[in-house]
């Protein structure tokens, strides 16, 4: 038993509880949301207490480095990649990372094509899309994606199964919306081979918006764990 973090209990029944909130809302009751905790910085037993005692399944990594340092510690979860990864990288993750939400050019989705290969997996991927045109993040731009989208789905060992976006903090509402009309407009024209089940957005600041506009998978990391400690 790990003591000292009851504190990640309670944040965690704030967020299921605004999150059944905007559900009931929002949305139609069947409809899954799922709840990714965001590790970065975060201690292991600090992960691993939310996966044995809130439900956790989960997990999103933002960097390889400490991805790497901490993974053979975590207990037993679904692992996410979310941050911008180099092409020179992809060889250190692929074999346990189960959705690499962050591809955004076809020089990366081939390299990750390349590793499946190699290592005989089908991939499963996101597409990052920038949905602020802020030169800071990484992302497709959203006049870019379906280009993308096309060329992407003639790469045989990785399988798209949606979109991912990291909306700016200020006015976050207005880029959900037109999130959610890119992911509908995307998944209307059936493009071969592409499947759009997954649409992640939704952070600590604005997950229940995120709802309110189609989010199927939140990225909580503060509201989850407090304030992220650079070392
Ligand atoms: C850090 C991060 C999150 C979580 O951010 P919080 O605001 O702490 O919830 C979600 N998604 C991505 C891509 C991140 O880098």
């Amino acid at each position: 038993m790990i003591t000292g973090f009851d504190y990640i209990n309670e944040n965690f029944k704030k967020i299921e509880y605004n999150l059944n909130e905007a559900k009931a809302k929002f949305r139609n009751p069947e409809d899954e949301i799922s709840i990714m905790a965001v590790t970065k910085t975060v201690d292991p037993h600090a992960v691993n207490f939310a996966v044995a005692n809130c439900g956790i399944r989960l997990l999103g990594e933002n960097r390889v480095q400490e991805y790497l340092s901490k993974k053979d510690e975590y207990a037993k979860a679904s692992v996410h990649f979310i941050g911008q990864l180099q092409t020179n990288k992809v060889k250190y993750i692929i074999d346990s990372i189960d959705v690499i939400e962050s591809v955004d050019s076809l020089k990366l989705a081939s390299e990750i094509d390349k590793h499946a290969a190699r290592i005989g997996k089908k991939q499963n991927v996101l597409v990052e899309v920038n949905i602020a045109g802020e030169e800071a993040k990484g992302g497709v731009a959203p006049d870019k994606l379906e280009e993308l989208l096309y060329e992407m789905s003639q790469l045989k060992n990785i399988q798209v199964t949606g979109l991912m976006t990291v909306p700016p903090a200020i006015d976050s509402e207005a880029f959900l919306y037109k999130m959610q009309k890119i992911y509908i407009d995307i998944s209307d024209k059936n493009i071969d081979n592409i499947n759009m089940s997954l649409l992640s957005m939704g952070m600590s600041g604005d997950y229940e918006l995120a709802v309110k506009y189609g989010s199927t998978q939140v990225r909580i990391g503060s509201a989850l764990f407090g304030a992220r400690v650079y070392k």
